[in-house]
């Protein structure tokens, strides 16, 4: 269609090097065009246009003194893209690959994503190239505190509320709530995944990979099939994995494969409950490696560099990074009897994966539908704390069980395809129509 093709490639002319964001937004556009079609309001309100920009983008310097005494210098971002349905909300990921391109096209997503959620949250996306592998907790809390000095003059319960991702969890969150109530004297929702002692939510810590498995499992109903005996292989051993691994085993599925930057874990038998707990130590608080889990505990196959898409499974849940499986990865899931791919982490398919995937018979269950059990807990935090209460890990899970099954439907609702569900699409479709109908009802701003 003429429209989005213009827009893409304006976009690729204005910003040649930002090839995430470009793949979001390609992916996005592409698949609303039968909505756009016929619907003239799209462009009367160069919709496409003014989506393909973020509403702001706020960069800043991150100078902060190391444990050593060295001077360290590191770059800082919040992108804020569209407030449309609510405050801006979306994570901040420390990692030392992290740069504007990458923040842009998570801000993009988080839009959408957020809109689905239901919750009255608009879309951002923050973090800095810092890497907090092997710092000390003084150096972290150290950077956390400099970073906030200049990102909480951007940020507010109404404003802008951020949150975690890769590289930030309940530690980082915890220095960056101290630093701004300090900095600003005041106690109030800003931040997300606060530890509950200090108003954050109860199941936020697992929502993410929690609600994974919900949205998994109203696919798996829908399609008259269950989770029982289901062979997962995920990769990642940080927050979405482990949690994801956690409620997978509850729910009678094996997980037979766990990864991190390192390598790959490989339990033909599955994971019991009681290893994975050991290895949720290992992780959270020993801040180790599955090679050191699996040296220490000799549990499983150790495989060095390797990740787990060539395992024989039933579901594949990428839950590390973006753009993990392409094509080849997607041809050898779907050898290996691989019929699910639930996004866990945002964007871990490529353009060619998704396509090599469809190829395979495999269906694909897209990551701002998969993974928004995260913020819709963050929303539902905010929500807990500006009436200072805190509701029980029941109350919250139900909650996030709802939310789960309301995203699934309306992606159902949505999906155009003749034969199954085409999922991307259905969640593309649903978010896109909200936040459109919002900005429309605002005029030209
Ligand atoms: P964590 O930092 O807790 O864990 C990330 C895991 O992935 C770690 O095991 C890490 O390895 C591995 N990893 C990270 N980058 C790479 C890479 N380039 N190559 C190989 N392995 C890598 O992050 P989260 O679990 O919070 O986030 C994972 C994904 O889920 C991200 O895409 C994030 O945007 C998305 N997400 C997270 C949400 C949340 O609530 N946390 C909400 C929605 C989406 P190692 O252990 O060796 O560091």
């Amino acid at each position: 269609m003429q429209q989005v093709q213009d827009v893409l490639n304006a976009l690729s002319e204005k910003y040649p090097n930002e090839k995430e964001f470009h793949q979001s937004v390609t992916e996005v556009f592409e698949d609303v065009i039968p909505f756009i079609d016929g619907n003239d309001d799209i462009q009367n309100f160069n919709i496409l246009e003014r989506l393909s920009e973020p509403d702001r983008i706020i960069q800043f310097r991150v100078t902060w003194q190391n444990q050593k005494g060295d001077i360290e210098v590191n770059r800082g971002w919040r992108v804020q893209y569209n407030n449309a349905l609510g405050p801006y909300k979306g994570g901040l990921r420390f990692h030392p690959s992290v740069k504007l391109d990458t923040l842009k096209f998570l801000g993009f997503e988080q839009t959408f994503k957020n809109a689905l959620t239901g919750l009255n949250m608009g879309g951002g996306k923050g973090g800095a190239d810092f890497n907090p592998k092997g710092r000390s907790d003084a150096d972290v809390m150290s950077f956390c505190q400099a970073f906030m000095m200049e990102l909480y003059r951007h940020i507010g319960p109404n404003t802008d509320v951020p949150a975690g991702d890769i590289g930030v969890g309940a530690r980082e969150i915890g220095y960056m709530f101290g630093a701004y109530k300090k900095i600003t004297g005041r106690f109030e929702g800003v931040l997300t995944g606060k530890n509950p002692i200090s108003g954050g939510s109860l199941i936020r810590k697992e929502a993410t990979g929690y609600g994974t498995v919900y949205f998994l499992e109203n696919a798996l109903h829908h399609a008259g099939d269950n989770l029982h005996n289901k062979r997962c292989i995920i990769s990642g051993a940080g927050n979405v994995a482990l949690y994801t691994a956690e409620k997978l085993i509850q729910k009678g599925a094996k997980v037979i494969s766990l990864s991190d930057s390192k390598g790959s874990l490989y339990i033909k038998e599955g994971l019991t409950q009681e290893q994975l707990v050991e290895i949720i130590t290992e992780k959270e608080i020993n801040r180790g490696s599955l090679n050191q889990y699996h040296e220490q505990q000799n549990v499983g196959e150790y495989r060095a560099g390797q990740e787990p898409w060539d395992i024989e499974a039933d579901i594949a849940v990428p839950a590390a990074t973006q753009n993990e499986i392409d094509a080849a990865e997607a041809q050898s899931l779907a050898k290996n009897g691989v019929k699910w791919v639930a996004e866990a982490a945002n964007m871990p398919t490529t353009a060619k994966g998704v396509k090599a995937l469809k190829e395979g018979g495999v269906v694909l269950l897209p990551a701002k539908a998969v993974n928004a059990g995260g913020v819709s807990v963050s929303g539902l935090e905010m929500a807990q704390n500006s009436q200072y209460l805190s509701w029980t890990s029941e109350e919250v899970d139900q909650k996030l069980k709802d939310i789960m099954q309301n995203i699934h439907d309306n992606c159902v609702e949505h999906s155009l395809a003749k034969t199954g569900i085409d999922y991307a699409q259905g969640a593309n479709i649903a978010g896109f129509k909200k936040v459109v109908d919002a900005m429309k009802a605002y005029g030209t701003l």
